[in-house]
């Protein structure tokens, strides 16, 4: 029977990362996958393939809207061709997650791809396609990840009724398409089809979208969005899914209890992720789940079973592929006795919409519900040079800061490229920054990095310079 120092059951961006770290660290490391390509949800399904079609239907988009204005001309008509869309989006995801192959062998670390399953807290039985075998290892990461969730009454057909990873790969574009959840997920795939020609209607529960994020960018959002003819149901409760043929017909209450039909070709439905333990028998090790079905952890992320620890997706705390990748750092180190420390409250949140949204801190609703004393400073975009430049002139960048010491609390953006953007506001609040630290900051020039600057300029004594 083989034997580990580690092994680890899952291979998305918690699992791959732990594995390469406790690899670094010395450790003699498994991995389990039960799929045949290495990456989890984040690579194959989720974070790579969903940015690899944002990034080719905004290019046609920008064909047809804006080449023009730009002094382009294109003889003929320009026209979208999904199967190669979709084919070029295989490409990434492929070569992504043979990136990973790569990195377990450099690291050499064992790959086993099977369905792993507690036998007891120190074994591991993997059912492969060629049999089973058993692995024994001193500690044990569970990072299995999660699925996409649904609403009891609904029936994911996965044809016309379907979840993001079947969103990936459409045959045809939709002439309308429903996405029940204004969620992340739910409003990055519904801009790829609507960019795509199809007509986009969203239906969202509470009475904005992204209703995790600051209430400003919500706002902005559904403006831009709403600019771009996506329709919005917000405050609706969806009561019923039903397909007639290649129709699918959702039925929903609205806040006034008054009942809604839309009737549309697809229906996306994307109503958040749960935690994955199913077949790996969690029991026989003693791995305690909470009432979510996530496997319950301390503050180092173990488990109730001293040597099994989870990270990720499986445990509590955002969905994210970067938290992930955090925790699967943090464990490894801990096994190897170090004492790593993550802040969640600087994992930085994205939507890559376009504009793009992303937000790291506390809200502005957050700090009110706490009692936190503070002020706030905001740029528009459209005040930047390198904005008008290229026609993204939608959004800005929003600082709170601590109104006695300046301290930045929060930092949350809409605009081009705030994906990358947003990391200068992590920076800033690792190294417990004042808003006037940033402010002085000198920042290249023409860039939209300069909003960042100036929001600092506002929230420090209302300095901005180009308002
Ligand atoms: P996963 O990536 O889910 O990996 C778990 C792996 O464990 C899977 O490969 C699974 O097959 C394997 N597994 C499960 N059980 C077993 C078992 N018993 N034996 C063997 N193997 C097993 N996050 C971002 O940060 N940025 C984004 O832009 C982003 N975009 C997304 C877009 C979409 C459409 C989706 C669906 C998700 C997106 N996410 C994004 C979320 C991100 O994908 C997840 O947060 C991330 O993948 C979680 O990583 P993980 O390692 O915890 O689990």
């Amino acid at each position: 029977m083989n034997q580990y120092d580690v092994a680890i059951i899952g291979s998305g961006p918690g699992g791959y990362v732990a594995a390469i770290r406790c690899a670094q660290l010395g450790m003699k490391t498994a991995i389990i996958e039960k799929y045949a390509t290495l990456g989890g949800t984040c690579l194959n399904v989720g974070c790579i393939p969903s940015k690899a079609l944002l990034d080719s239907s905004h290019h046609y988009e920008d064909a047809v809207k804006h080449f023009e204005e730009h002094g382009i001309d294109i003889p003929g008509e320009v026209k979208v061709n999904l199967e190669q869309m979709i084919a070029r989006k295989q490409g990434v995801v492929d070569q992504t997650t043979k990136g990973i192959d790569f990195l377990m062998n450099k690291n050499k670390i064992d790959v086993y791809h099977g369905v792993g399953s507690f036998k007891d807290a120190t074994h591991i039985n993997i059912v492969k396609e060629d049999g089973e075998e058993t692995i024994e290892a001193k500690k044990i990461i569970i990072a299995t990840g999660s699925k996409p969730s649904s609403l009891p009454f609904i029936e994911i057909d996965k044809e016309r009724v379907i979840t993001s990873t079947e969103a990936l790969k459409l045959k045809e574009v939709p002439k309308h398409l429903i996405v029940i959840g204004g969620g992340v997920i739910g409003l990055e795939l519904g801009q790829v089809y609507k960019r795509l020609g199809a007509d986009v209607t969203v239906v969202e529960y509470m009475d904005r979208i992204i209703p995790g994020m600051d209430g400003a960018l919500s706002k902005e959002l559904t403006k831009v969005m709403k600019k771009q003819k996506v329709k919005f149901n917000l405050s609706h409760k969806v009561k019923s899914v039903e397909r007639k043929g290649d129709e699918v017909i959702v039925k929903a209450d609205d806040k006034k209890d008054k009942e809604v039909t839309i009737k549309g070709d697809y229906c996306l439905v994307s109503v958040g992720r749960k935690p994955y333990t199913d077949g790996l028998n969690a029991e026989a090790a003693g791995v305690k789940l909470d009432e979510r079905g996530r496997v319950e952890v301390n503050e180092h992320l173990q488990t109730n079973v001293s040597n099994i620890y989870a990270i990720g997706d499986v445990v509590k705390g955002a969905m994210l592929a970067h938290k992930a990748e955090e925790e699967g750092t943090m464990v490894a180190e801990i096994l190897a006795g170090q004492k790593p420390h993550i802040d969640y409250n600087l994992i930085p949140g994205v939507v890559y919409t376009w504009p793009e949204v992303a937000a790291v801190g506390k809200t502005e609703e957050q700090l009110k519900e706490e009692g936190v004393e503070y002020k706030s400073g905001q740029f528009p975009m459209r005040a930047l040079g390198r904005a008008r430049a290229s026609m993204d002139i939608d959004g800005f960048v929003k600082i709170l800061a601590d109104k006695n010491t300046d301290e930045v609390l929060g930092v949350h953006m809409i605009g081009a490229r705030c994906a990358d953007l947003i990391t200068e506001g992590v920076t800033a609040m690792e190294f417990r920054a004042s808003a006037e630290d940033i402010s002085r900051m000198s920042h290249a020039h023409p860039t939209f990095a300069e909003a960042v600057k100036e929001a600092a300029l506002a929230a420090t004594d209302d300095r901005a310079l180009h308002v």
